[in-house]
This record gives C-alpha cells, sequence and structure tokens, in this order.
C-alpha cells in the first residue's frame, strides 16, 4: 500500500486532442462521476490544449467540481518577445492551478533540455502553480541497464534550486518513453523499482528534510483501468498520469476509482 501521508494524485493528459465541444463534454462527465471523489479521497487534474482551458475551467466551476484544471506546457518569462508562448501568469489567469514540465513529447519530439525544463519548473512555482515534473528513459537506455541513471539526471537536473519547502508543491512522473501511448506497461515491479530509486535520489537531493517521504511519484505510461489497481498498489506508486484513457470519462474515472 502506498504511505497514507501521500494522497493519490490522478492527471488526464489530453495532449492535442478534443476540440472546445469535446473538451467541454468531457470536463463535465467528469465532474459528474468524480463528484464526491475528486479533490477528496484522490487529487484529479486535467489538463486540455491551451485554447479550452479558460472553458474548462468554467465549466468545472459551475460544476462546484474540485477537479483541477493543468496546462501541458508554460514558458519561463514572465511576458516579452515570445511569440507563441504563455507564460505562467497567463495560465493562473485563466484558472490553471497546475503544469506539467519534462513530458517526454516535449523532451524528444520538441527537443527541450534539462536546463528549459528547470527554468519553467522554477516560473511555474514562482507563480504559485503546483508542478508535475516528468522523467523517464528510453528503451534503449532501460535496455543498457541505465534507467536509474537517467532519472537521477533528469531529476537533478530538473529540480537544481528547488527548496525543500517548494516541493510540497512538487510532484514526479516517472514515465517510461517507451510505454507512453504504446500500450505497453511497466510491469508493476519495474515501476515499483524505478519509484522506489527516484524516491531514494530525492533523498539525496534533500538529505534529512523528508522530501523523499512526502513527494508524490506517480506513474505513467499506458495505465488503463484494467492495469491500474496492481500499478497503484505499489508501495512508492502515488498516483498515474494518463494520456489515452483520459478521453474517456468511463477509463478515466475507473482509473480515480482504482486509485482510492
Ligand atoms: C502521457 O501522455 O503522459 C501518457 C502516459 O500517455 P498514455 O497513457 O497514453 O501512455
Amino acid at each position: 500500500m502506498p504511505d497514507p501521508q501521500r494522497k493519490p494524485h490522478i492527471g488526464g493528459n489530453w495532449k492535442m486532442n478534443l476540440h472546445a465541444g469535446e473538451a467541454a463534454a468531457l470536463a463535465e462527465a467528469l465532474a459528474d462521476r468524480l463528484a464526491g471523489t475528486a479533490g477528496d479521497a484522490v487529487d484529479v487534474t486535467i489538463f486540455p490544449a491551451f485554447p479550452y482551458l479558460a472553458a474548462v475551467a468554467s465549466v468545472l466551476c459551475n460544476k462546484g467540481s474540485k477537479i483541477v484544471v493543468g496546462a501541458q506546457d508554460g514558458y519561463f518569462e514572465a511576458n516579452g518577445a515570445f511569440t507563441g508562448e504563455v507564460s505562467m501568469s497567463m495560465l493562473k489567469d485563466v484558472g490553471v492551478g497546475c503544469v506539467l514540465v519534462g513530458h517526454s513529447e516535449r523532451r524528444h519530439v520538441l527537443g527541450e533540455n534539462n536546463e528549459l525544463i528547470n527554468a519553467k519548473l522554477h516560473a511555474a512555482l514562482d507563480a504559485g502553480l503546483d508542478v508535475i515534473l516528468a522523467v523517464g528513459e528510453k528503451i534503449e537506455q532501460r535496455e543498457a541497464g541505465k534507467t536509474d541513471f537517467v532519472n537521477y539526471g533528469q531529476i537533478c537536473a530538473g529540480l537544481a534550486g528547488v527548496t525543500a519547502e517548494q516541493m510540497q508543491r512538487v510532484t514526479i512522473a516517472y514515465e517510461p518513453v517507451w510505454a507512453i501511448g504504446t500500450g505497453k506497461t511497466a510491469s508493476p515491479q519495474d515501476a515499483q523499482d524505478a519509484h522506489a530509486a527516484i524516491r531514494g535520489c530525492l533523498s539525496g537531493i534533500f538529505h534529512g528534510q523528508g522530501v523523499n517521504d512526502t513527494t508524490r511519484i506517480q506513474y505513467g505510461g499506458s495505465m488503463k483501468p484494467g492495469n491500474a489497481a496492481e500499478l497503484l498498489a505499489q508501495p512508492d506508486i502515488d498516483g498515474g498520469l494518463i494520456g489515452g484513457a483520459s478521453l474517456k470519462a468511463d477509463d478515466f474515472a475507473g482509473i480515480v476509482d482504482a486509485a482510492k
């Protein structure tokens, strides 16, 4: 069983999916389906595409839902000549409570490096937002026995300059790249081993400050209602970041139920 001092968190990363009507309908369905659970037994965040953040926040607010609206990205500068970018304070303005940084698609498809990810993480914290820092190895790195080495590197660089107090607003998402959107899931034991190693890494960074015990570490990579319970039962797995299965209300709610 996961440590009771770490409340489970389930995030739904909608990626570049769902147009306005679909996004509003899914938010409404989740607000209904997860009333009494979201924000109580399980913290729940959904991550719509940028154009629909305000509309989804408004749907959830009208429903009195405790589901949090998250952004899939945000820029580190506060304002200025950065065409196409969106600042953390702008996200906060439209009702966002949490920002995802370091997702593997941003690292490996859009070319973000650890330095940029760290700058974004600091900007989000400075704007008063919670942060999910995603880390994870590629298949060739796992096969070469470098899973922990890769995760340590991404965590140390991603969290550079972050204080133990700020870590109360940071969740780590362990997302093996080879499991994202592929239908391949890490076995519960492999995921548990990676999470335990990440907890050890946090202990090394924040020596003696208890951050390793209190930080939520959630798993992402083809989590579905059918495999969620076994993954979430591992002692160091405190939740999930869900892509594909977050696009259907019943599937996503099923995973949230498994986290209770
Ligand atoms: C993700 O996008 O973070 C993710 C884990 O996707 P999926 O659940 O589809 O593997």
